[in-house]
């Protein structure tokens, strides 16, 4: 700034200033702190265009029926659309309408440009200005060069290699003492912006890019749209005023915004019109906050104006140094030409002679740039010619940290993982980083299984599958590995194995028993030995009198049943054929039977205190398979033709807060069995005479409707039989000590799997969050 002052001193009368909005501030702190009379005014350079007044856009809505966005990129030429000369193309004598048109609705006001044409401007470190403007006396600010000035391009291998220089360099200048916020890195894309924030945190500073926030992103600013369906413009912004206090800093920023948007088009004209409201609230941006103590992040525009600040620029290559005009704005080059405004060729060269100038009056300037982006090889931009730089090629420094260059590269992409997933960073992480970033490979951190030796050791005392834990290991066997062979985490009895334990015990002997139901819970306390809390006995009495009414209803249902208890809690164990090390038990819940002529049949019944139903996917998959493993126990137990299984049943046992009224029964809909059994009408009412099981109802003439429930004898025997093939594969699995962390696939790619919802291991297996990540992260994860 010192330069461009003692410029502008040297003028006869303070010349008019026309410098970009974020310099102003500097310009006035700096002569402030100097302590200098103001050597200037400023002036900006659109407020000497025609004036358009904001209610243009609503006007040309209404009259022409244009969208919002098109309008608001008209606006930006219209300006410069003479009224008086006849025009080339259609597009501009268009144009030259609704200008017409706006000046008849008096919305254009004309602005005066001699003005400025007997008074010096001064042009500084704005060279996109409007051509109109040079008939006056403009005089361009160029800072001066440094004689000789040779500028330092350093070449680095790729994108990330590009950052980690650009963060070593920043952090060497901090520990030469240099003022943080005098270092400004320069040209970043996203990504690199991504980056240098995540190395940066590694070296204990922090960088910002200072980007204006979407004002429609901000909670506030939606809580205000979303109440306009209810209230008024006016009386939603009184709400939003009264809730500036959260982040009262960037709150008041939002209210400033509404304020804003009000000024230009009134309260009036946006109470009616909700479309241009949301328009401009989609437009308009909340300003950055400042941070101080940052490295700042600024765009090639802002850059290169402070010969104190130390400037780190990325991406020194042909297609991003500089970045240029473009042809495609609302108008051609031709179009420009034809109105004598600059085409998008003249602006790139003052563009180019700006930055030129700029850079070559900095004292402290790096250049970087990647050998290759994405993969593709990078060419050098020619903004500078080959003399006026000195090369450098960065190689990261290649040491072996561990002795072991394998287990440093595993320790490194561990820890990348761990940073990625649950910022947590470690002491040596940045060594790390620098040492083996090029060899990166993303770390999964499934589990691979165990050595044949490890599932020998386990297995010595073989191993007992129970339906819970054959269920388990179909659903993930790393789940299964922890807890039934390494047992790591035992369940803390809960209020609900309590419940259910108490309602087993009774159920068992209830329907034999001559002792009351209440006889049966304090015998089942006794045993337990527990004290239990004043509100748990309430809580216990209240379930057990509903047991009471369950084992009632139960009791009158089968009072007519030809079925024969055959065992409550029946222990079994079975024999599996070839592997003397496993086996199988169960503990069945209920077993009623049927002798029919020379057959026997057997049902199952296994009693349930949540919600529990049968469904064919997920016994298949074998975790439905509780009951089913059950007739495959009795039938390891009872050799055909003894054995003939009619079917197995869920009954719900607990009640909840269901009422019986005389329109409507809940307890009996609530108490109704779920299950397979055999498609025979007999045999189905002789075990249950109601018919008091879902999806079974009898049509007119004395056979089923179509249900799946309803089996013949031969896809009930492969059901159970399917049993010993899940057994088996378990088995095998097993003995090849495959416990990878494969759990069931959820619903979709972003639902749990079932097996994961309450699994206590998820910190372990590394599953917690799993979904948020896909393999398209890959290169996102990498540092
Ligand atoms: S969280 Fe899921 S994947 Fe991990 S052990 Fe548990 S069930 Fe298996």
């Amino acid at each position: 700034m010192h330069e461009l002052i003692s410029y502008l001193q040297t003028f006869e009368k303070p010349p008019f200033l026309a410098l970009p909005k974020k310099l102003e501030m500097v310009f006035l702190r700096y002569v402030e702190e100097q302590k200098i009379l103001m050597p200037c005014r400023f002036i900006n350079l659109e407020d000497y265009f025609d004036i358009i007044e904001s209610a243009s856009v609503d006007f040309l809505k209404t009259h022409y029926d244009m969208n919002y966005y098109l309008i608001s990129r008209m606006m930006n030429v219209l300006p410069n659309i003479p009224v008086d000369t006849v025009l080339p193309t259609s597009k501009l004598q268009t144009l030259q309408t609704f200008k017409k048109a706006l000046v008849s609705a008096n919305l254009i006001t004309k602005n005066d440009v001699s003005l400025l044409r007997d008074h010096p401007i001064v042009i500084a470190y704005y060279p996109t200005y409007d051509k109109v403007l040079e008939t006056g006396q403009i005089h361009y600010f160029t800072p001066k060069a440094i004689p000789n000035k040779l500028l330092d391009l350093i070449i680095s291998e790729d994108e990330f290699a590009q950052i980690h220089t650009a963060i070593e360099i920043i952090y060497q200048l901090l520990t030469d003492q240099k003022d943080i916020n005098h270092i400004k890195i320069v040209n970043a894309t996203k990504e690199d912006v991504w980056l240098l924030h995540k190395e940066a945190q590694m070296y204990g500073f922090s960088v910002d890019d200072g980007q204006n926030i979407p004002l429609d992103s901000h909670p506030l600013a939606i809580e205000v749209i979303k109440s306009l369906e209810t209230m008024t413009l006016e009386e939603a912004l009184i709400a939003l005023a009264n809730k500036i206090k959260t982040n009262p800093m960037i709150d008041t920023a939002v209210n400033d915004a509404f304020i804003h948007i009000i000024n230009k088009h009134s309260l009036e004209v946006l109470e009616n019109n909700h479309d241009l409201l949301r328009f401009e609230i989609e437009q308009a941006t909340l300003p950055p906050i400042k941070k101080t103590n940052i490295v700042e992040i600024v765009s090639i525009n802002d850059a290169f104006v402070h010969p104190n600040d130390h400037y780190i620029v990325l991406n020194y290559t042909d297609s991003l140094f500089p970045s240029l005009k473009k042809d495609d704005d609302y108008l051609s080059d031709d179009e420009k030409t034809s109105l004598n405004l600059r085409t998008s060729i003249e602006e790139n060269k003052l563009i180019i002679n700006d930055l030129k100038a700029r850079v070559l009056a900095l004292k402290d300037v790096t250049f970087l740039m990647p050998e290759k982006n994405k993969g593709k090889e990078m060419r050098r931009s020619d903004l500078f010619s080959e003399k006026m730089l000195r090369i450098h090629a960065h190689k990261a420094d290649k040491k072996c940290i561990s002795g072991s260059e394998s287990y440093d590269l595993l320790d490194y992409a561990k820890k990348t993982y761990a940073f990625n997933q649950f910022n947590q960073l470690s002491a040596d992480y940045s060594d790390l980083h620098s040492t083996f970033y090029q060899k990166y490979r993303r770390y999964d951190p499934k589990f691979k299984g165990i050595s044949n030796n490890t599932v020998n050791q386990l297995l010595k005392q073989g191993f007992t599958f129970s339906p819970t834990n054959l269920e388990r290991f179909n659903a993930c066997h790393f789940r299964f590995l922890l807890d039934f062979l390494l047992q790591i985490l035992k369940e803390e009895p809960k209020d609900s194995i309590l419940y259910g334990n108490l309602a087993h015990h009774i159920l068992s002997k209830a329907f034999q028993s001559t002792q009351s139901i209440n006889e049966l819970k304090e015998e089942y306390l006794n045993k337990l030995q527990v004290s239990l809390s004043d509100s748990m006995k309430i809580h216990l009495d209240l379930f057990v009198n509903r047991i009471e009414t369950v084992i009632d209803y139960l009791k009158a249902q089968e009072i007519n049943s030809t079925f024969q208890d055959y065992g409550f809690e029946l222990g079994l164990d079975g024999k599996i054929k070839n592997h003397p090390n496993f086996s199988m038990k169960g503990k069945i819940d209920r077993v009623r039977i049927l002798n029919d002529n020379d057959k026997t049949y057997f049902s199952v019944i296994d009693y349930k205190t949540g919600i529990k139903k049968f469904n064919f996917d997920q016994f298949d998959q074998g975790i439905n398979i509780q009951p089913i493993f059950y007739l495959n126990l009795l039938k390891k137990n009872h050799q055909t033709p003894k054995f003939n299984p009619f079917g197995f049943f869920y009954q719900g046992v607990n009640l909840k807060r269901l009422n019986k009224t005389e329109a409507n029964d809940e307890i009996k809909q609530a108490l109704k069995m779920n299950g397979v059994a055999l498609n025979n009408p007999r045999l189905v009412t002789a075990f249950s005479p109601s018919i008091t099981i879902t999806g079974m109802k009898l049509t007119k003439d004395g056979s089923f409707g179509k249900s799946d429930k309803l089996v013949d004898e031969s896809t009930l025997e492969s059901m159970i039989d399917y049993i010993d093939i899940l057994i088996e594969k378990a088995i095998d699995t097993i003995n090849k000590g495959d416990f990878s962390i494969t759990p069931l696939a959820g619903k979709d790619d972003f639902d749990d799997s079932p097996a994961c919802k309450y699994c206590p291991h998820s910190a372990i297996c590394f599953m917690k969050n799993r979904f948020i990540l896909s393999d398209d992260d890959e290169s996102e994860e990498r540092e």
